[in-house]
């Protein structure tokens, strides 16, 4: 029984670490190569091999989490970290002076990897995109009232 029970907690334990049909799981653990710009102990960042630009970067955890608000605190302190760290670089190295950071957080968002990356995407004039906004074709009209109930909601679920 307690050898049964150990067995359990090795298999959760390593679904929560990597997951083996991930590609980005696989990224992580040196099983897939790809174009490396630096890691840490619990993300790493490397270039998108389908970039939107030239320079477009990927930052992940190493461990597997589907959405931010997955990660544990050290993991997210590691991934924005470098994220502060690398945009910079990356929109120097890329020769623009602008860059959009996105995170599609969950399948319907546009997430196509159930495992957090975000997307530092060198930006220019030219290429054709535009703000976050120009996405969104149906906006609502969310009244003062209501938007007082989503307040009062999230701040019900923050601990
Ligand atoms: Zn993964």
């Amino acid at each position: 029984m307690i050898l049964y029970s150990s067995l359990i907690l090795i298999i959760v334990d390593m679904t929560q670490q990597q997951q083996q049909d991930c590609i980005l799981c696989k990224i992580a653990l040196k099983k897939i190569p790809a174009h490396i710009i630096i890691e840490n102990d619990k993300a790493m960042a490397f270039l998108d091999a389908y970039p939107l630009s030239k320079g477009h970067t990927l930052i992940i955890p190493k461990s597997h989490y589907s959405k931010i608000q997955e990660l544990d605190e050290d993991s997210s302190q590691s991934l924005f970290n470098i994220l502060w760290k690398i945009t910079n670089p990356v929109e120097k190295a890329s020769g623009v002076n602008s860059s959009t950071l996105a995170i599609h957080n969950g399948k319907e968002a546009g997430q196509e990897i159930p495992h957090v990356h975000i997307h530092i995407i060198p930006r220019n004039r030219r290429d054709g995109a535009g703000p976050v906004h120009s996405m969104f074709k149906n906006k609502p009209n969310i009244s003062s009232y209501e938007m007082s109930s989503i307040v009062e909601e999230i701040k019900k679920s923050l601990t």
